[in-house]
């Protein structure tokens, strides 16, 4: 049986480690849940137990995230990638344009979907500097006749994310934030529609989060032919259960959220994500042996990226990193190089751990 000693550092960018407490008692309850006598897994979404589940974890993500009562919560299935389709199904007009902020891989593929529903304009791209950076507001091409702004908050390939919101005055702002969803503060109200897949910061894959202004779900776009699975009316209108929700993953989730809370809500993570990653880029910094992908000012707390010297170095690196118990820092193959993935849930000895071994693999090879 795995045991917290066997386990290894974890950087992976998604689906990636979750808090020990929460596999632990997902463990102990899986066979049969106290007081039902079957599994989550084996229980009908329409019971009782099940029931409680969705509320509480709901609930917990209005507490967490301080969601005003205007906003719906939803739990759909489809990955974020099937919000980059419904968001312009929903709410770009056929005839009308949507301004697209492109900071990185995940933003392209939000206008590549959105593109095939109604027109795109690209506000801001950092495409020119492989997507080193995120733009001032004052680099933002608005316009304000635009159907919504969407945005990526945090770019988990290329890792740069933004430290403000974007101000868009009375346009409706979108953010995919799968990749730093629940790792700070967050102000919602600055925000239409947010959206995260789970399986990074706050559970395992299968669900995805949209939190959407209740005022907007009534703005939606009147198309008839719009399958009834892609209208976040009809999610709404039936508290995620219109069909059968991932239930496993959702129940995973709110473990996951009850454990955000005991330790200390979005500012208590956040002072441990901004202590992980400044020890990090520190190591980064210290000698120029390592360099930062992103910009400074745009560093990720999440996605950690780096290069070094060489490939051939950045395939030893990352094949001894693995032989040493740090897995899965093998950067995606746009930027090169390396990545640490630095989610909630991944601890501080892991940080710690990895920078002993740059500094040791630095003085080997350096
Ligand atoms: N947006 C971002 C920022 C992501 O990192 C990812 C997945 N890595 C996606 C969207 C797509 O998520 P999914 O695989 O759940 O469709």
């Amino acid at each position: 049986m795995a045991t917290a000693t066997a386990r290894v550092f974890n950087f992976a960018a998604g689906p990636a480690v979750l808090p020990l407490p929460v596999l632990e008692e997902a463990q102990r309850d899986l066979v049969s849940m106290p007081g039902v006598g079957m599994s989550i897994l084996e229980m009908s979404h329409r019971g009782k137990f099940f029931e409680g589940v969705l509320q509480q974890t709901e609930a917990d993500i209005r507490t967490l995230a301080g969601v005003p009562d205007d906003y719906k919560v939803l739990f759909l299935p489809g990955g974020a990638s099937l919000q980059f389709s419904m968001v312009p199904l929903n709410f770009l007009p056929r005839d009308g344009s949507a301004d697209y902020i492109v900071t990185g891989a995940w933003s392209q593929k939000a206008v590549k979907e959105a593109k095939k529903v109604g027109g795109v304009k690209i506000a801001y791209t950092g495409e020119a500097a492989n997507f080193n950076q995120v733009p001032a507001q004052g680099d933002l091409k608005l316009d304000p006749a635009a159907a919504f702004v969407s945005f990526t908050s945090n770019e988990t390939i290329h890792g740069v994310e933004f430290k403000y919101v974007p101000q868009t005055g009375n346009v409706p702002l979108v953010c995919d934030t799968s990749s730093d969803m629940f790792s700070r503060p967050l102000d919602v109200s600055k925000h239409t529609l947010i959206y995260a897949g789970a399986q990074k910061n706050i559970g395992p894959a299968g669900v995805v989060v949209v939190i959407v202004k209740d005022e907007w779900l009534k703005k939606r776009v009147d198309d008839p032919k719009l399958p009834t699975m892609l209208n976040y009316a009809i999610h709404a209108e039936n508290t995620s259960m219109y069909n059968t929700p991932p239930c496993f993953a959702i129940y995973i989730m709110g473990l996951v959220m009850k454990w955000l809370l005991s330790i200390g809500g979005l500012p208590g993570i956040h002072a441990i994500n901004e202590r992980k990653a400044a020890r990090l880029y520190a190591e980064i910094d210290r000698t120029g042996y390592y360099k930062g992908h992103a910009q400074k000012d745009c560093r990720s707390l999440m996605n950690v990226t780096f290069r070094l010297p060489s490939e051939e170095l950045e395939a030893k690196f990352a094949k001894e990193a693995k032989a040493a118990g740090l897995d899965g820092l093998k950067g995606h193959r746009s930027v090169g190089g390396m990545r640490a993935s630095l989610y909630n849930a991944f601890p501080e000895a892991g940080v710690d751990a990895l920078v002993q071994f740059m500094q040791e693999f630095e003085s080997k090879n350096g």
